[in-house]
């Protein structure tokens, strides 16, 4: 399976998986025009791309889907209480489906299963996502805090995006009004990067090939506070995989994460 992060944070997250001769999009939070543009830089066709799926309704996770999938002619996975959330919002989709939370749904080329999270959404689930030769990724975006759902769900993955959204030191020390940041920090909120080190550290094993960092603040985190959290955490782990942050900007490079290790950077230890 391969894996292009198109882009993540607040103003926007959508990752594109591949698998044989099929595409799924997971969250489609950029304009069309915007979704367009970042499949083509990062060199690839949407017109492999069977379905999107989304994680919950929020602007970010959902802002280009129904247009998405009423030109490229594909269904909108969500659960139940997403699709309630979104009503019109997704017309002109050409289909919807629901996704049931903790059974794999087919999707596409795709075997989806959906793990409930503790966000301030109306149903939001963090999603596995399996091909036909049975690699999974997992999508770990505003999960709140660490519930044993969400770990059982970052289990035995070839690669895991998983939030790390703020340093507690900088959002205490934002200038957020208190009200935002007991939100985000709160149990309906977004994972910090202690949260999701110590996440990370529970679930990394060797056969984990990437590990993406997502979803991060841009006022309230930086890449290297991310990456030097979680790399901490995976010192004596045998997480030998790929470790890239995402960037809200710009497509990632495609992950390879079918080969058993990622291909982006080295592996911890040998930096
Ligand atoms: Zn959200
Ligand atoms: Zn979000």
């Amino acid at each position: 399976m391969r894996l292009t992060v198109l882009g993540s944070g607040s103003r926007g997250n959508a990752l594109l998986l591949e698998a044989g001769a099929d595409a799924l999009l997971v969250d489609a939070g950029f304009s069309f025009r915007e979704l367009c543009r970042r499949i083509a830089a990062a060199g690839l066709e949407p017109t492999a791309i069977r379905g999107i799926v989304l994680t919950h309704e929020h602007g970010d996770h959902t802002r280009g889907a129904a247009r998405a999938a009423a030109a490229w002619g594909v269904p909108v996975w969500a659960t139940a209480g997403t699709l309630a959330a979104l009503g019109d919002r997704l017309v002109p989709a050409p289909a919807t489906a629901p996704l049931e939370q903790s059974r794999r749904t087919r999707c596409g080329g795709f075997f989806v299963t959906a793990f409930p999270t503790a966000h301030d959404a109306a149903d939001p689930v963090v999603v596995v996502v399996e091909d036909g030769s049975g690699r999974r990724v997992g999508v770990a975006y505003d999960a709140g805090f660490p519930t044993a759902a969400l770990a059982f769900a970052c289990r035995d993955l070839d690669a895991l995006v998983l939030e790390t959204n703020h340093d507690e030191v900088m959002l205490r020390s934002s200038r957020y009004p208190p009200s935002v940041r007991a939100r985000i920090a709160g149990r309906g909120g977004h994972l910090s990067n202690a949260q999701a080190a110590a996440l990370a550290a529970e679930v990394a094993h060797a056969g984990l090939a990437a590990l993406v960092l997502a979803h991060l603040s841009d006022r309230c985190n930086t890449p290297e506070l991310a990456r030097a959290a979680v790399e901490r955490a995976l010192v004596g782990t045998a997480f030998r995989g790929a470790l890239v942050v995402a960037s809200q900007n710009e497509p990632l490079p495609t992950l390879d994460v079918g080969s058993g290790l990622g291909q982006l950077s080295l592996p911890l230890g040998r930096r």
